[in-house]
């Protein structure tokens, strides 16, 4: 990954961040379609669905009704209002508005999360393979990431005992997402049932819940590990609008947590961004109290479109695939095609960044190498396109796969 080059005016914390990976990848893929070609951009976790029209009409509608000035930092009442109602009524989590603080989205709500707890050389355990601004928003945060990788045998989930081990008296806390990015692994409720035994007795660590993925799940039995009555208090649940209601653009996430921390992400907020931009905020009222038939359309497309993508992909020898229970990623392992070469001697596969140049180059299709998530042996496939350009990207895959002996 790209590192910004040493320069004496720039601070140590900006040098050592990485640049996202996915929007690297997706930017070659821009500048491969600029240069003429056909590129299938499968790099960006983005749903390729419009946001659903009620919740565009009550963008227009906040306009016409005058909602242009500064919004209260941590969001309007009504909406802290009915997120809390919608916390309640889909994850059985007892939070009230004042527990809520809204922002520019999920990314921001995990920034002001770990601004507001982490002092220099707390540790944070990060379930991998993870969502790759989770360890860059930690070490900003002058935290440090201690990551944990479950196993492609395991799917993709870190085990409880793992966690034990990795406990310190520095760990301030948890990070996951579930469904999971890059791996699409949902947790079960007895899984986190597990890992909160193992929190429970340590009372400086709080677990932080990415479950922004909450909508796109494949199977009966979501379960958010704050319903817990027992951690209740001790999990920050991170939630927002991107996926669910393919509403990226918008920018628009939320947290909800304990008081203590709550204020304090407004705080930080306060002095950062402020409150998110009013017509959003309107129009998310909307969406997240209307019916949930368009959320569940999209849902539908996407499983019908990942059991055509990993049926496509296992047809494929060398990928070894699980099927993913919820998001819209595929995470193969490649490693077997690592040590072979195109006859041409054009490429020599050593690892996952070349696969993924490999095919970028050579079937113009983009994925993500798996070591921007941990896992150095996979790439990430975002299943979020239409139907016939994953017909289409299976079928470039498959060719030139065909030429690596
Ligand atoms: N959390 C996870 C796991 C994600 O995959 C993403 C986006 O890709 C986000 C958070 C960011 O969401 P938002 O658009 O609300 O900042």
């Amino acid at each position: 990954m790209t590192q910004i080059t040493s320069t004496p005016n720039l601070s140590e914390r900006i040098q050592n961040l990485s640049e996202s990976a996915t929007i690297a990848m997706a930017q070659k893929a821009r500048e491969l379609k600029s240069k003429g070609h056909d590129v299938i951009n499968l790099s960006l976790g983005e749903p390729d669905f419009q946001t659903p029209q009620h919740i565009k009409d009550a963008a227009k509608a906040a306009l016409d009704e005058g909602y242009t000035f500064y919004t209260p930092v941590p969001g309007y009442p009504e909406l802290r209002e009915v997120i809390a109602t919608k916390l309640q009524r889909d994850n059985h989590l007892k939070w009230e508005a004042e527990n809520i603080v809204v922002s520019t989205g999920a990314k921001q709500s995990l920034a002001n999360i770990f601004f507001s707890l982490l002092d220099k050389g707390d540790e944070v355990i990060v379930l991998g393979p993870y969502w790759v601004t989770y360890k860059e928003i930690v070490k900003l945060a002058d935290g440090v990431p201690v990551i944990l990788n479950g196993t492609l045998e395991n799917d993709f989930k870190v085990k409880p005992e793992q966690i034990q081990a990795a406990i310190t008296p520095k760990t301030k806390a948890i990070l996951y997402s579930s469904p999971s990015n890059p791996t699409g692994a949902v947790f079960s409720k007895e899984e986190l049932r597990s890992i909160a035994d193992v929190v429970l007795p340590h009372e400086q660590i709080m677990v932080v819940a990415d479950e922004i993925y909450e909508y796109i799940v494949f199977e009966e039995g979501y379960f958010s590990m704050g319903a817990f009555e027992d951690m209740a208090d001790r999990v920050i649940t991170v939630n927002g609008f991107s996926k669910g209601f393919a509403m990226t653009g918008w920018r628009l996430g939320y947290m909800a947590a304990p008081k203590w921390l709550a204020s304090a992400c407004a705080k930080i907020q306060g002095q950062v961004t402020s409150g998110t931009c009013s017509i959003t905020q309107r129009a998310a009222i909307t969406a997240i109290s209307s019916d949930l038939t368009p959320t569940y359309e999209m849902t539908k497309a996407y499983l019908r479109r990942r059991d055509l993508v990993w049926e496509g992909l296992n047809s494929i020898e060398g990928f070894r695939t699980p099927l993913p229970k919820g998001a819209f990623y595929l995470f193969p392992d490649i490693s077997s095609f690592f040590g072979k070469s195109t006859e041409d001697g054009k490429w020599y596969i050593q690892n996952a960044d070349d696969f993924t140049m490999f095919l970028l180059n050579e079937a113009h299709v983009s994925l993500v190498t798996g070591s921007a998530f941990g896992a150095p042996n996979n790439v990430r496939m975002s299943y979020a396109a239409s139907d016939d350009s994953l017909k289409e990207a299976i079928h470039r895959i498959k060719e030139k796969v065909k030429n690596l002996k």
